[in-house]
Formats: C-alpha cells, sequence, structure tokens
C-alpha cells in the first residue's frame, strides 16, 4: 500500500465502527492531480454496504449513541478537534495530494475542520426548545430532536470542510451519520473517521462508505432509512438527489455552486478589494462553490481594477500541490479539459491577464493557467455558467440599478459583496442582491464557520454552518400538556 490515511488502509469502509472491505471487494483508483500518477486503490462500496452502514447508525441511535447527553455528545467532537489539530500536518499532505491544493490552503482546511468540530461541540447543549403561551390549563412547550439517520453526500473540492460542516453539525444534534465522499478525493474523510473513532465516536454514529456517485451515492440518497440527506456537488446531482429523498418524503440541504459577483463601486476603496476580487476567484483553483467568478465593475473604475487584478495575476503560478505555490492542479484531467473548454468559449473576449504554470510542472498534472476576462457582456456564457475553475470575468457597469441587474442576472444565488464606503448603499444592496451570504467590503469573511451559508435558485436551499445548521439537522416536536 503506497499510502494510508492515518494508519487506515484506503480500500477500507468505516461501517459500525470497524474498517471493512466493501461487500463486492471491489476498488476505484485514486489519483494525484499534480502528477496524473496511481495514489492508491479506494473501496467501490455499493448499496449493501450503504444498507450495513444505515443498519449500524440505527442501531446505535436505539443504543449508545442515542443515549448520551449533548453535552457528552459535544465533549466528543471537541476531542475530535483536538485530534485533528494533532494529526494537521498529515492531513494536510493528504488533503494536497488528494485534492491538489496547495499545502497552505490545505492548512488552512484543516483548520476550518478543528473549528467546525470545537464549534459544534460547544453547540451540542446550548440549542433548546421554547416553552409556547397557549389556553388557560394548557404547558406547552417543543423539543428539538434529530432526524435519526442522516446521509452525507460530499464532493471533492473542500472535503475537510465540508465534512466538518455538515457531519458535525449532524453529530452535534445527535443523529447518526452516513458519508458517501467523492470518489476523486477521500482520504481525508477515512482520516477524521479514524480520528472519530479514537476520541470515542460510538460505534455506528459515523459510517464512511466511498464509492461512486452512480452506486454508493445513489443507494443513500434513495435509501428509505435515511431521514435527512445533505448534498454538495453539481445541480445536475442536486436534483437527482432531491428527487430520491422525495421518494421517502425526507428533507434535503443542497448546496449546488453558484456564479457570485463583487460589486465594486465609482466610490470604492479598490487598494483594499484587489486582494478579495482575485483571490475569491482562483483560491483552490477556483473550484468553490463560493467562488467569486464575476467582477462587476462601475465603468470609472474598470480600468484601475483591470490593471491591479492583472498584476496580481501576472505574478501567480501553478504548480504541485506540495510546492505551495499560489495555484495547484484542478482536481482531475476531465475538471481540466471543462475549464479549457469554457477559457476557448472566450473567443475574441479580451484576455486581460493570465498566471503561469510553472515550467517543470509534471505533464501529467491537471494544471490551468488562471485566467482573466475583461469588458465581458453580463449574458455571456462565461459571465452565465459555473467553471469551477481559475476563470474570472471583469463586467462594467453604469449605475446602481445595472449592477444589481446584472449581479441578480444569473440563475445562482449563493454569495455577493458590495465594495462602496456609501452606508446607505451597502444597506439597500444588501437586501436586493439575490444571495445566501452578502459580505459589504470584504468577501467572504475567512471561512466563516459560524456565518449561516447557502444559497437560492439554483445555488440550491437550506442552510449549514453556524447555529442554523442545527436547526436543519434537528426536528421540532410541539407537547401541549392539559392540565387544568
Ligand atoms: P458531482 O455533483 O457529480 O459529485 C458530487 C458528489 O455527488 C460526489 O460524492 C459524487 O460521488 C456524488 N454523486 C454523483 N452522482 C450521484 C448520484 N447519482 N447520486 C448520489 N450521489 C451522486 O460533482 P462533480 O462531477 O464532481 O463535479 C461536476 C461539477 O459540479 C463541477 O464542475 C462543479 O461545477 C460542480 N461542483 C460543485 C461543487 C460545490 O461545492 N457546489 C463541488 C463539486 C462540484
Amino acid at each position: 500500500m503506497s499510502i494510508t490515511a492515518l494508519g487506515v488502509d484506503p480500500t477500507q469502509c468505516l461501517i459500525n465502527g470497524q474498517w471493512v472491505t466493501a461487500d463486492s471487494g471491489d476498488t476505484l483508483d485514486l489519483h494525484n492531480p499534480s502528477d496524473g500518477s496511481t495514489l492508491c486503490a479506494i473501496a467501490r462500496g455499493s448499496a449493501v454496504d450503504i444498507d450495513r452502514a444505515v443498519a449500524a447508525a440505527d442501531g446505535t441511535l436505539a443504543g449508545e449513541w442515542g443515549r448520551l447527553a449533548n453535552f457528552e455528545r459535544g465533549r466528543i467532537l471537541a476531542r475530535i478537534g483536538t485530534l485533528v489539530l494533532e494529526n494537521a500536518d498529515e492531513l494536510a499532505r493528504l488533503e494536497a495530494l488528494d485534492v491538489g491544493k496547495p499545502l497552505t490552503q490545505a492548512m488552512n482546511d484543516v483548520i476550518a475542520l478543528a473549528r467546525y468540530m470545537e464549534f459544534y461541540a460547544g453547540a451540542a447543549d446550548k440549542i433548546h426548545g421554547a416553552t409556547i403561551p397557549y389556553l388557560d390549563g394548557y404547558t406547552v412547550y417543543t423539543l428539538r430532536e434529530p432526524h435519526g439517520v442522516t446521509g452525507h453526500i460530499v464532493p471533492w473540492n473542500y472535503p475537510m470542510q465540508i465534512i466538518g460542516r455538515s457531519v458535525g453539525a449532524a453529530l452535534a444534534m445527535g443523529n447518526a451519520a452516513v458519508l458517501k465522499p467523492a470518489e476523486e478525493a477521500c482520504l481525508t474523510a477515512l482520516a477524521f473517521g479514524e480520528l472519530a473513532r479514537q476520541a470515542g465516536l460510538p460505534a455506528g454514529a459515523l459510517n464512511i462508505v466511498p464509492g461512486l456517485g452512480a452506486e454508493a451515492g445513489a443507494a443513500l440518497s434513495g435509501h428509505p432509512g435515511v431521514r435527512h440527506v445533505s448534498f454538495t456537488g453539481s445541480v445536475g446531482v442536486g436534483k437527482l438527489i432531491q428527487t430520491a429523498a422525495a421518494a421517502n418524503v425526507v428533507p434535503v440541504t443542497l448546496e449546488l455552486g453558484g456564479k457570485s459577483p463583487q460589486l465594486v463601486f465609482e466610490d470604492a476603496d479598490v487598494k483594499a478589494a484587489l486582494p478579495f476580487l482575485t483571490n475569491a476567484g482562483i483560491q483552490n483553483a477556483g473550484q468553490t462553490c463560493s467562488a467569486s467568478s464575476r467582477i462587476l465593475v462601475h465603468t470609472s473604475r474598470c480600468d484601475e481594477v483591470i490593471s491591479g487584478m492583472a498584476a496580481r495575476y501576472g505574478a501567480l503560478r501553478a504548480g504541485p500541490a506540495l510546492d505551495d505555490l499560489d495555484v495547484g492542479p484542478l482536481v482531475s484531467a476531465r475538471q481540466k479539459d471543462i475549464v479549457e473548454g469554457f477559457i476557448a468559449k472566450g473567443g475574441d473576449l479580451e484576455i486581460a491577464a493570465r498566471g503561469e504554470v510553472i515550467t517543470d510542472a509534471p505533464t501529467g498534472g491537471a494544471y490551468v493557467a488562471p485566467t482573466l476576462f475583461a469588458g465581458v457582456s453580463p449574458d455571456h456564457m462565461l459571465a452565465q455558467d459555473e467553471i469551477f475553475g481559475p476563470v474570472q470575468v471583469v463586467i462594467p457597469f453604469e449605475d446602481e440599478e445595472q449592477a444589481v441587474s446584472i449581479a441578480n442576472g444569473t440563475d445562482y444565488g449563493l454569495v455577493a459583496s458590495i465594495w462602496s464606503r456609501d452606508g446607505a448603499r451597502q444597506m439597500r444592496l444588501a437586501k436586493r442582491l439575490r444571495a445566501g451570504q452578502v459580505f459589504l467590503n470584504n468577501y467572504g469573511a475567512g471561512g466563516g464557520v459560524e456565518l449561516p451559508f447557502g444559497g437560492t435558485g439554483l445555488s440550491g436551499h437550506g442552510r449549514e454552518k453556524g447555529f442554523e445548521a442545527l436547526y436543519g439537522f434537528s426536528t421540532l416536536k410541539t407537547v401541549a400538556a392539559l392540565h387544568g
């Protein structure tokens, strides 16, 4: 075995607290996007393994896990967070090898995972119901209860962060989780499972079944024993998952990406904005659901913004994840082809700047030089479609009304930011912009473990992160007592 996930053989699934091979014994190859080599084999889980995982989760809900007090669940999450930090270097290395993200960005994800554990550890005993004044002779109160078994289908772009925000919140509320990591990147999911075991998480409270989306993923989203499904990924698969969950009448949280704008007004502090304008587009090679791929700029500041961003793009270097440059490879050759296809569709649009792929980058790596397009019309496909690569477009606008119309003029609505010194405009537009998060004179707010996150339109529905996730991962029961 060439690589292990903190000592775990990556061909294993975690079911009922044990590392076991998939029922079929089949495996899939995991690739290193920095050079195209095979990293290791992972389990190809199937509906049979999902069945076993759901049964294990069900079993512990009726047993050890279900009997723990909220604060005891919190303590276990806190211990997982401590173990994450103690193993930070190895987790970052695994994520860098697997996803292709530069080591520094991978380390930020490790820290975010630990923060999710800390946050939800502290929150586990702080979500409670209410007493409701009702008719004479009644006492009425509400109880927050777990759904039961929750399904978590996560993508490859931020495995640790997305596991942290969805599994962390689900466990804090007392659900038992079945996690299906992405077939492109699942090493840190397995490592997380091992750390959870070491932290004393009861067997069955977290089960992990790697495999293909159409097999293990479809089996999980349609399993009648699963009472809530959390999904992050593409719009097409999100629709399949909502349809599968609908057959069992269970709620879903869908986080499906975006085409998030930053609006730079005539009175903006452009110098302060420039690092945010650029980083929000190229972080993780643009493979970020909340990437800011559209930069809307008042015509009076266009030259300044484009030349400032071009200077930053000119200094960007892409190379192997372990070299820890500004940008790593995309996750796969397939993703590279998709992104290059988009860049080609720029046709005769003006390319304002490109970063550089270092000359000795391995030829088998999935590298794309960051690319900035200027003067793009709002209805061009580069300004409408989620590219999921290091590509940004600058779109000029004349006034506030046009800026809002362009910002709201895609099918998505995840994140937006407003760069302006005018407080009244900030308040006005924060209400008018179609997005789940709006930032004023910043973007992304450093990961935002505490900040509710999610979208509207094709960006999906439901909220994860912060306290809000705990409401999503629980159900409310009203108890009405007539005592006279
Ligand atoms: P995807 O939606 O196919 O995969 C995401 C997860 O869903 C993976 O775990 C996958 O195994 C699973 N899955 C796939 N088919 C499934 C099915 N039928 N039933 C249940 N689960 C299934 O995403 P992708 O193919 O990896 O990427 C394609 C595009 O999706 C990207 O180019 C990007 O635009 C978008 N994407 C968005 C995000 C995000 O954070 N919103 C993340 C990854 C990809």
